[in-house]
């Protein structure tokens, strides 16, 4: 396939450069990065400027949970721009893509979920949820329970409030950040803190933090708790199994609202509707985007469960908070239709009982290579740990000094082997595929990922 009859990569190139500031880019060295150009997906690939087959091990941003190129999706828009592109959902008004997905949200997702609000992205969903949760308390009477807390290494958005209660201190140094009355405990990395302990130890110890902190500050003080069910972006750091009950335990126990960020595990990434579901606990809030639309149109928004919804309803008093765009008619059709695929395709339940024990089997079993020490997945989620010595327990690894150089290496030889993975630093390499992809299509990404990981030795 010639993707390149009427693209001018380096004119596109070289115009990208001069003008285009990217996300999460140093801008001193923007005259020298040239940005590799996409033009084209179908199922999972994606192609390049130069006509180049990419296998999309990222599904996009990790997002596109049923892969590109789907008709279906670009007719369902196309009818509902020509018959009503836009209108607000605010002032007492609505339109029937906003009404059909708020219902079809609440069908999916987990019982104590029956109130949709919608905003345009993961990070203005959690803005609502930092807005929603101190305006319970205070409709509650008690106005002076505003604290959130939430954990390092976490990541939930890039406005001012989810990157507060994101925990990168690379985010928090730009911006003067975090925010008043966000603060962070330690995240459930068993590679990191869990020597010399069973999984199931330290997922207690880990989750006491969270009693710790509710202790130290007072929980009359504390409105909320949020995390990732899986820390997606901060490492594919998966919690051991006796980690989220017992965080359910001690906001239960406190009286603290407690909030899943869903943007990446939701719309069955673990193969379940919800991640909170494959964790077995029941949040207050989820915060929702990417999946819901498998990233067609940007949408976003929070799942409200009764506890807040009915005390709201009770109390009454005007929710000061709304985007121009919450509810947009195209965003909802879209994710309609994505769920319509979701559901005709049987994918979550493929992703549970087939497919994703399949690709945790295959991506486990990466760690057979030198240059790997410990490699795990749950769902379609995946992460490991690139080493420079191989030591005989997971502790023992060394890993990398130079990570984020070695990192990027790696990722340069992933994408010249034909496959999309993301490296960050620490030395972790993840990957977040289409829910579509097959056995055969998980073989050849392993292939890929297995032909780039021996060009990096
Ligand atoms: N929350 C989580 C867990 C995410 O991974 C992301 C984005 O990657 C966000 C929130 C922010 O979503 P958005 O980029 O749509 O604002």
């Amino acid at each position: 396939m010639n993707m390149n009859d009427h693209i001018d990569t380096q004119c596109l190139q070289a115009s990208d450069a001069a003008h285009h500031l990217h996300p999460f880019a140093d801008y001193s060295q923007k005259h020298q990065q040239i940005s590799r150009v996409i033009v084209k997906g179908e199922d999972i690939y994606v192609w390049d400027s130069e006509g180049r087959r990419l296998l999309d091990g990222m599904a996009g941003l990790w997002c596109m949970n049923v892969g590109y190129g789907r008709k279906r999706i670009a007719d369902a828009v196309h009818a509902q721009m020509t018959r009503l592109a836009y209108y607000n959902t605010f002032f007492h008004t609505t339109h029937p893509p906003a009404v059909e997905l708020a219902a079809k949200l609440v069908e999916i997702s987990p019982p104590q979920f029956n109130h949709v609000f919608f905003a345009g992205s993961g990070s203005e969903g959690n803005d609502t949820v930092v807005r929603l949760v101190r305006h319970y308390w205070a409709k509650q009477g008690h106005p002076e329970r505003k604290i959130i807390i939430s954990r390092h290494n976490a990541y939930h958005g890039s406005t001012m409030a989810g990157a507060s209660l994101g925990g990168w201190p690379s985010m928090h140094q730009q911006g003067d950040l975090p925010l008043a009355g966000i603060v962070h405990i330690g995240q459930p990395s068993y590679l990191e803190g869990g020597r010399g302990k069973t999984p199931e130890q330290f997922g207690l110890e880990a989750a006491s933090w969270l009693e710790h902190k509710i202790l130290e500050l007072g929980a009359d003080k504390v409105a909320a708790f949020i995390g990732e069910p899986v820390q997606g972006a901060g490492g594919v750091i998966v919690p051991p199994p006796t980690y989220w009950p017992e965080i359910q335990r001690i906001c239960g126990k406190y009286g603290v609202l407690l909030v899943a960020d869903e943007v990446v595990t939701g719309f069955g990434r673990l193969g379940h509707w919800f991640g909170s579901t494959y964790f077995g606990i029941q949040p207050d809030l989820i915060t929702f985007a990417k999946g819901v639309s498998s990233g067609y149109v940007p949408l976003g928004g929070v799942l409200v469960g009764d506890r807040i919804a009915h005390a709201l309803m009770a109390k009454g008093g005007e929710f000061n908070h709304g985007f121009t765009y919450s509810g947009h008619p195209i965003g909802c059709v879209a994710a309609l239709e994505n769920i319509r695929i979701i559901e005709e395709e049987n994918l979550v339940a493929q992703v549970r009982d087939d497919t994703g024990p399949y690709l945790k089997q295959r991506f486990e079993a990466l760690a057979q290579h030198p240059l790997v020490g410990d490699a795990g997945a749950v769902g379609f989620l995946g992460g490991l740990n690139l080493v420079r010595h191989k030591g005989a327990t997971v502790h023992d690894n060394v890993p990398f000094d130079r990570a984020l150089e070695v990192g990027m290496l790696c990722r340069a030889h992933m994408f010249g082997s034909g496959v999309i993975v993301r490296t960050i630093p620490g030395d972790r390499l993840l990957i977040s595929p289409p829910l579509t992809m097959t056995r055969a299509q998980i073989d050849e990404m392993i292939a890929l990922i297995t032909t780039g990981l021996d060009k990096t030795l």
